[in-house]
C-alpha cells in the first residue's frame, strides 16, 4: 500500500496483535535462559510479517506466546483488543479456536487421522460442518487431493507440512502464525505455501506472522522483524531477498 492509500484508509490501521515488554525465562539461577528479553510489537490487520534471526534467538518462543500456546514470564499480549495473557486457560482455548491458526515447525498432525480428517479437525472442534468446497480447494492448493486418505506416517515431511498449513487456514482465522512453514519443502512447494499465506492476507485481510530462515521467502513479506538474543534488532519493510540476507548477516 502506498503512503497516499494508507492516508485514504485510516480505518484499516487496526492493530490485530500487540505485545508489550514480553519476557520469557526458561530455567533458574545460573542455568536460566532469557529467550525473550523485552519485546514490544504491533501487527496491523492484513499484513504479512516475517520474523528472522539465528537459531536460538527466540523466534519460536515469541510465536508461541503471541498465539497463547505459552505464557510469558512478564509482559502482555493482546489479540484484537483482548488481553490474552489475562485470560484463564478455558477462555484462551476458546479465543484460539475462534481467531487463531497455527502452523507448527514439526507439523503436530494427529497420527490416527487421515490427511483430510486432520485438515477439517479445527472445524469439527468448533462444532461446525466442514464446507466441502473449501476443503476440496484447500486440498487442491496444497497438492494433497490424491493423498487425502493417507495417515501422517504415510506422508513425507513436506506433505505433512502442507496438510498442517491447510489445517491452519481452514476456518479462515483472523490471525495465522506459522513457524518455518516452508522449512521442510522444496522451493516449488515453498512458493505455493507462501502464495497461500500471501493470498490469506491480500484477499481475506487475514494477519499472518511467519518465522522463516529463507531470505527469499521473507522478502515477500510486508515487513521483516529480526530477532537476536531475545530482542528486536530490526523492524521494517524490505524490497529484496538480498536486503533480508544483509540484515540476517549483520548479527
Ligand atoms: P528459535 O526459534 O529462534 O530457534 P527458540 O525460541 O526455540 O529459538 O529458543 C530461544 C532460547 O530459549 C534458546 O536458547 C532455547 O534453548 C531456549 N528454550 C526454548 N524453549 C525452551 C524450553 N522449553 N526449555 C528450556 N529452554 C528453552
Ligand atoms: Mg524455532
Amino acid at each position: 500500500m502506498t503512503e497516499l492509500e494508507q492516508q485514504q484508509r485510516p480505518d484499516t490501521a487496526h492493530v490485530m496483535i500487540r505485545c508489550a515488554d514480553l519476557r520469557r525465562r526458561f530455567g533458574e539461577g545460573a542455568a536460566a535462559v532469557d529467550a525473550l528479553a523485552g519485546v514490544s510489537l504491533e501487527f496491523p490487520r492484513g499484513e504479512l510479517t516475517a520474523i528472522v534471526g539465528p537459531s536460538g534467538s527466540g523466534k519460536s518462543t515469541l510465536l508461541h506466546i503471541l498465539a497463547g500456546l505459552d505464557r510469558p514470564t512478564d509482559g502482555s499480549v493482546w489479540i484484537d483488543g483482548v488481553e490474552i495473557t489475562a485470560l484463564d486457560d478455558r477462555a484462551l482455548t476458546n479465543l484460539r479456536r475462534d481467531k487463531l491458526g497455527f502452523v507448527f515447525q514439526f507439523f503436530n498432525l494427529v497420527p490416527v487421522l487421515t490427511a483430510e480428517e486432520n485438515l477439517v479437525l479445527p472445524v469439527k472442534i468448533a462444532g461446525e460442518r466442514p464446507d466441502s468446497e473449501r476443503v476440496e480447494s484447500l486440498l487442491e492448493t496444497v497438492g494433497m487431493t490424491d493423498r487425502r486418505t493417507h495417515r501422517p506416517s504415510e506422508l513425507s515431511g513436506g506433505q505433512q507440512q502442507r496438510v498442517s498449513i491447510a489445517r491452519a487456514l481452514v476456518t479462515r482465522p483472523a490471525v495465522v502464525f506459522a513457524d518455518e512453514p516452508t522449512g521442510n519443502l522444496d522451493s516449488k512447494s515453498g512458493s505455493d505455501v507462501l502464495g497461500l499465506l500471501r493470498r490469506a492476507v491480500d484477499e481475506f485481510d487475514q494477519t499472518v506472522v511467519m518465522v522463516t530462515h529463507d531470505p527469499r521467502i521473507a522478502s515477500y513479506a510486508d515487513r521483516v522483524i529480526v530477532l537476536s538474543d531475545g530482542v528486536v534488532t530490526h523492524d521494517g519493510r524490505v524490497q529484496s531477498a538480498d536486503e533480508v540476507l544483509a540484515l540476517m548477516q549483520v548479527e
